[in-house]
């Protein structure tokens, strides 16, 4: 148990259908359980007030959610695309760069890895089945969330292995988009056995993306708690 529990915010996105700001509980759950306190930040704020909030915020958590506006990387929407949210996108870019401005961790997942990605200058895969027809079934429905479907190799030495402290890892997969260039600055710690990049990170800062959905499968298998223990760990030390 840490002495003083670290914040973790975690961004909460605008969500149609419930008209509400809204993430699944599970991510709550994980930091919860890894040792921090979570808060919930309405995707609502503007990018000052996010800023002016980020002093009170030890590490920053981005959830999964739906497609990334793909004018953000200089592309039209291809068939495939699903539906956007620009206010999301907008929100969580702002967030994502005032946490590593002020050398905060951040760890992203599912859309989390394809926000940060877009954040600083990489692009996506729109669509990996019409994109990339020869890759791995990555949207695994209908199936148990908290079951993995597939296989991913991890980068020895990276941020990513520290935490899981293995080279091969079994993961769940809900994505139909992907990482495709990859940020300038960033490393790929982990990668699909179709070639696909499921993480990328700058280990020295502390910022870490994820394509899988870690938060789901913490239950059952306990190594997953780990990227969030990481989070807390590192979080309760800046
Ligand atoms: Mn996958």
């Amino acid at each position: 148990m840490l002495a003083n529990k670290p914040v973790i915010g975690i961004s909460a996105p605008y969500h149609e259908e419930s008209r509400g700001y809204r993430i699944t509980h599970c991510y709550g759950d994980a930091v919860v359980t890894a040792g921090g306190i979570a808060v919930m930040i309405p995707a609502a704020n503007s990018k000052e007030d996010t800023e002016r909030l980020l002093p009170c915020l030890d590490g920053i958590l981005i959830p999964g959610g739906p497609d990334v506006d793909p004018f953000l990387y200089g592309e039209e929407p291809k068939q495939g695309l699903g539906a956007v949210i620009p206010a999301n996108d907008q929100f969580e870019i702002h967030l994502i760069r005032a946490a590593r401005e002020a050398h905060k961790p951040i760890l992203c997942i599912c859309r989390g890895i394809q926000v940060l990605n877009v954040a600083f200058g990489g692009t996506l895969y729109q669509d990996l089945p019409s994109q990339l027809p020869e890759s791995l079934r990555h949207s695994q429905i209908p199936v148990d969330r908290r079951e993995p479907t597939h296989t991913v190799d991890v980068e020895k030495d990276s941020y990513l292995f520290r935490a899981y402290g293995k080279e091969t890892i079994r993961v769940n997969s809900f994505h139909h988009q992907a990482v495709k260039d990859v940020a300038p600055g960033f490393t790929v710690s982990a990668r699909a056995r179709d070639g696909l990049v499921e993480a990328i990170e700058i280990c020295e800062e502390h910022i870490l993306g994820v394509q899988w959905h870690p938060e789901e499968m913490v239950r059952r298998y306990p190594e997953h708690l780990e990227l969030f223990r990481q989070l807390v760990q590192v979080s309760s030390i800046q």
